[in-house]
């Protein structure tokens, strides 16, 4: 293999780019070519399409968002599309593709590679729902943002007297809430993984109060409800004043974290060593801090789990 492509699909992640420069760095360093796609699926379908050097990832590292750009793309989710995409490649004499993106992203890599054409997995999206890894790029520093905003909401919260509900993405997966929560210490967290009962919510917030907590912080998986509608079923069960944050799109964006920027480094270069290695349709992944891969298709129709322990955990701690 020569010559290597890379993109970045689906939602933005922050360390998109410390993925996208270790495709790069590490193609280069075996003496690869290493070509980048702009604008995702879309924009290989067009042939935007260019060679990256050295320097055309310098100075990126620490940037949230994508340089190549991202895109959603309605015409490559057919063979037709696929096709317009596998020549394209072909034309720039481009022999293996490094996909990095959330799941969606994931089935154009795995009808690629079905059509023939090697393409490696790269999980990067901030929900962290992607199966054959135990952390997906720009978790870690969606987290932080959520964590911060947590931090001066309680501050404003215990001034109050309030309850807040904060609304936080995820899609269908309680990730976000739940690392956020336990770590943001919430009193109660909802994710989708799991049902709630709006009446026991209510009466912990009540035996909270009676015991003296001044003010209670909520959070809400976006895949459960969202957090109005929370709190107008909240008002139905008690007299709090409530308040609805809803953090939105702050949480793709801002610098990755060091945990981001490492995590973004390796999977990158073990996409290009599998590529390199002549292992096409696979997912590369991390999990207990080692380097994994699973064929894309097997990694695909494996479910995302949450970890349960975590989550047990804290419902113990926010008694
Ligand atoms: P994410 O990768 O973040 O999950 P999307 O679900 O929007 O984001 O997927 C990104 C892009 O991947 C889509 O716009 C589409 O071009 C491509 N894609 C999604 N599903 C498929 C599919 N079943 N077959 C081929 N391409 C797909």
């Amino acid at each position: 293999m020569k010559r290597i492509g890379v993109l970045t699909s689906g939602g933005d992640a922050p360390g998109m780019n410390a993925a996208v420069r270790a495709v790069v760095r590490k193609g280069i360093f075996h003496d690869v070519e290493v070509y980048g796609v702009i604008g995702g699926y879309a924009g290989l379908m067009n042939g935007n399409i260019e060679k990256l050097e050295l320097g055309s990832v310098g100075d990126i590292i620490h940037r949230g968002g994508t340089f190549l750009y991202s895109a959603r793309s309605e015409e490559f989710k057919t063979k037709e599309g696929q096709q317009k995409g596998i020549e394209q490649l072909k034309k720039f004499g481009i022999d293996g593709l490094v996909v990095i993106g959330g799941d969606g992203s994931y089935r154009g890599a795995k009808a690629l590679t079905e059509q023939g054409f090697p393409c490696v997995g790269v999980p990067g999206t901030i929900d962290n729902d992607i199966p054959g890894t135990e952390f997906t790029i720009g978790f870690d520093t969606a987290l932080n943002t959520v964590i911060d905003a947590i931090d001066k909401i309680r501050d404003t919260a215990s001034s109050h007297e309030r309850t807040f509900v904060v609304e936080v993405m995820g899609r269908n997966a309680g990730d976000i809430a739940l690392w956020a929560g336990l770590a943001g210490g919430a009193e109660t967290i909802l994710i989708p993984e799991d049902p709630h009962d709006m009446k026991d919510i209510a009466g912990r917030l009540k035996k909270g109060h009676e015991r003296g907590k001044k003010h209670s912080i909520i959070v809400v998986a976006e895949g459960v409800m969202n957090g109005y509608e929370f709190a107008k079923k909240l008002k139905e069960e008690t007299d709090f004043d409530t308040r609805v944050t809803v953090l939105g799109h702050v949480q793709r964006g801002g610098s990755p974290t060091a945990f981001d920027r490492v995590l973004a480094s390796r999977l990158g270069a073990r996409a290009v060593e599998l590529l390199l290695e002549g292992k096409g349709g696979r997912a590369v992944g991390m999990e207990k801090n080692q380097l994994v891969d699973y064929d894309i298709i097997e990694a695909l129709a494996k479910e995302h789990t949450l970890d349960l322990n975590l989550y047990k955990l804290s419902k113990e701690l926010s008694i």
